[in-house]
């Protein structure tokens, strides 16, 4: 029975019940709701007074602290079972929802789960993805199965953003615990997710900013360090990027790229077709949808709004609009 030595430092919290009477068998990752920092965590749980603690705490820079130690039962999870049998981690998180982790503490607790399963002669991590089946099922002797704060208590905990991603967690520690190297990375096409824009930064996390990526951007995601996406010109946050496709996949791109974002790109496609193809006779059921919905005024003769005529014919974009429009299911 050991702490990990990925912890850098060691404060020993009051607040938990001594040694576990139960093998170690699982882990539970929760969100402190705040980017705090490790000092702030081993303080707060050693003096806050609180009937609360934690086997290990991840502060926003990733550096991880022993606060109970792992062969004991902290006071965490509000159910005595788990306790006994978890290795819980509070891992600094944004203070709203979905209380997301950043890529420091992410890839700390991915690099502490695989060391607390190797220490605890654990081959594997499962996540078995709801309660009632991860408790009732019985772990091997060499399986780790992971559990979740909001399960015994009316919590979020570990919020939505980690909560959602457990099975990625196992994943990684997984790959890790193999041992074998994950395959040859393959450049994959991505696309900005940030209403403000994405900053491109010269080093994953701290780097100087380069320049920052429209929402909705097409980028080339060329090489990965932990969270973090390489675009040829700097380093982007993942997740702000949504995957499209092998980058040599175009057929698939095509596909994946059409949403909300991309409206102009299919505009401009759908407009040459209907410029090559012979639109008068558009659909009734388009014609329809635009009478009803008040764009066009009649059946046949009703005015259009006069920007779009040097555009398109009327039907053209009537039957565009119709399409785009069932498209984003907005009728
Ligand atoms: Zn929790």
């Amino acid at each position: 029975m050991s702490n990990s030595s990925l912890s850098c430092m060691r404060k020993i919290s009051p607040m938990q019940g001594g040694r576990k009477s139960h093998a170690i068998e699982r882990i539970t990752p929760h969100c402190v709701v705040g980017q705090t920092s490790v000092e702030w965590l081993c303080d707060f749980f050693y003096s806050s007074g609180k009937e609360a603690s934690c086997n290990y705490g991840i502060g926003t820079d990733g550096r991880i602290g022993t606060i109970v130690d792992e062969i004991d039962h902290s006071w965490c999870t509000s159910n005595w079972d788990n306790d006994d049998r978890a290795i819980t981690i509070e891992c600094a998180s944004d203070s709203f929802h979905p209380y997301a982790f950043n890529a420091n503490v992410w890839k700390s607790l991915v690099n502490l789960c695989t060391d607390i399963c190797q220490r605890n002669g654990k081959k594997k991590l499962l996540w078995l993805g709801d309660k009632s089946t991860t408790l009732a099922y019985r772990p091997k002797s060499d399986e780790m199965v992971l559990t979740a704060h909001r399960w015994f208590d009316n919590k979020s905990c570990p919020g939505d953003f980690t909560y959602s991603r457990l099975g990625q967690l196992a994943k990684e520690v997984n790959q890790k615990l193999s041992g074998v190297p994950a395959g040859p990375f393959k450049p994959y096409q991505g696309q900005v997710n940030a209403d403000d824009g994405l900053n491109c930064r010269t080093s994953p996390i701290n780097g100087n900013v380069i320049k920052t990526y429209p929402d909705g951007t097409v980028v080339i995601i060329s090489k990965e360090d932990g969270n973090w996406g390489f675009t040829g010109e700097g380093w982007v946050c993942l997740d702000y990027i949504n995957k499209i496709a092998s980058a040599k996949d175009p057929a698939t791109k095509e596909e994946e790229i059409m949403d909300g974002k991309q409206f102009n790109k299919f505009f401009n496609e759908m407009r040459q077709q209907w410029r090559d193809n012979d639109a008068s006779a558009y659909s009734e059921e388009a014609r329809k949808w635009a009478v009803d919905s008040g764009l066009i005024k009649g059946s046949t003769s009703g005015e259009f709004n006069g920007m779009w005529e040097d555009l398109m014919t009327r039907e053209q974009l009537v039957t565009v609009l119709y399409r785009f429009a069932k498209m984003m299911e907005v009728i």
